[in-house]
């Protein structure tokens, strides 16, 4: 198979990441015979000091001509970088919204999985963290509150904010099925996540995402309120396989859910739209404090390539390979410094995607 990937480095460590992920990508052509094709993206601060704006309508063209966009991480220090002078539409993360709006990447998606090797670094109390976990926020990303119309007004000297939460039945029906078809490809269970006791547009949520269950007999479906899931996250959080939920409340829920697994620098993510391409980035940001010193843990990239696979090229096997590579280096005892602890050994970036490549089978 043939593909052509985008690839946006970034900034801070983002170069550094996105070298190791192409690493274990190309251990994969190797081993299944793919070839994939590269485009270098500027994309954030980078391309601010090259084109003067984040992200330029080449850039964009760029990405849309290519099968799917691996991304490393952009933007830079908040407080001393002078990208932050600039007025907020000409900063490094203008980039990455315009780049979601041109796509339609309406999709996010985001595993939280505790591996057991790294049961210690998780929060929760140990039975939990040793029972471990295996969840999958589908979150809508283009619509709700953040994208509804918004003003605030001042009337006789009282300020007030108003913020709409809208959503039609076409933009919850297409987060659906996402989330359904998913599910297939997981344990076939759909936790769809709501406020249905109180607001219309989760009430309208409810009864979309039902008619779309009817298409998937076999996948389990259950609703929930999200305060309840927001609890349930912390008490139990193997009871879940993907939970399906709206903007703001997938914006939460999904930090709640990759803080439970203790260890930023390994969760992935996948922005879709309505066809098979995605764009595809650790959760994490640049992390400038540490860019440049070749110490930052590539696996969230590394794994984010492996969704890239699974989801955009159907390549379940290839993905497969690549995830069990991860668990085997860290059961062989290798760690980056954000998820080390006594008796391992402890790697630097480019060690940890030296590792994972030479152990693609
Ligand atoms: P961050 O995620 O970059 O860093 C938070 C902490 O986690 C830091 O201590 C960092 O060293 C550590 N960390 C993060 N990733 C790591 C990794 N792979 N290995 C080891 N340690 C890691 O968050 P921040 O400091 O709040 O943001 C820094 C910049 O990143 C900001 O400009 C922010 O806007 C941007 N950001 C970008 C994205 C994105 O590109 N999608 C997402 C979040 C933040």
């Amino acid at each position: 198979m043939e593909k052509r990937i985008a690839v946006i480095s970034g900034d801070g460590i983002g170069p550094e990441i996105v070298k190791e992920a192409r690493k274990v990508l190309d251990a994969v052509c190797k081993t299944y015979g793919h070839t994939f094709v590269y485009e270098d993206v500027l994309m954030g601060g980078c391309s601010i000091d090259a084109c003067g704006e984040p992200l330029t309508e080449e850039a964009i063209a760029a990405c849309k001509s290519a099968d799917a966009v691996l991304m490393g991480s952009i933007g830079g220090n908040t407080s001393t970088s002078p990208w932050y002078q600039l007025p907020p539409e000409k900063r490094p993360e203008a980039g990455l919204l315009k780049l979601r709006k041109s796509l339609n990447l309406f999709a996010n998606l985001r595993p939280a999985y505790l591996y057991k090797e790294l049961a210690a670094a998780c929060p929760l109390k140990e039975a939990v963290g040793e029972a471990g976990f295996d969840l999958l926020i589908m979150r809508e990303l283009t619509g709700g509150l953040y994208f509804g119309e918004r003003h605030t007004t001042v009337e006789n000297g009282i300020r007030t904010a108003v913020d709409t939460l809208s959503y039609n039945e076409e933009e919850i029906r297409r987060i659906a099925i996402r989330g359904f078809d998913v599910a297939r490809k997981r344990r076939k269970k759909v936790t769809s996540v709501d406020k249905a006791n109180v607001l219309d547009s989760s009430r309208l949520w409810r009864t979309v995402v039902n008619e779309v269950a009817a298409d998937y007999p076999d996948v389990t479906l259950e609703h929930m309120l999200v305060d309840n899931c927001a609890m349930q996250l912390v008490k139990d959080p193997a009871q879940f396989d993907v939970i399906l939920t709206e903007n703001m409340f997938g914006d939460i829920l999904s930090d709640e859910a990759s803080m439970i697994t203790g260890s930023i620098g390994m969760l992935s993510s996948a922005s879709l739209n309505d066809t098979s391409f995605g764009l595809y980035e650790p959760s994490h940001g640049s992390a400038p404090d540490i860019s440049g010193q070749n110490i930052a843990n590539p696996i969230a990239t590394i794994l984010s390539a492996a969704m890239m696979l699974r989801y955009s090229f159907d390549l379940g096997k290839e993905a497969d390979a690549i995830e069990d590579a991860v668990r085997q280096v860290l059961t062989e005892g290798f760690r980056n410094g954000d998820i080390w602890s006594e008796g391992c050994q402890k790697v630097s970036c480019s060690e940890m995607g030296d590792l994972i490549a030479a152990r693609i089978k």
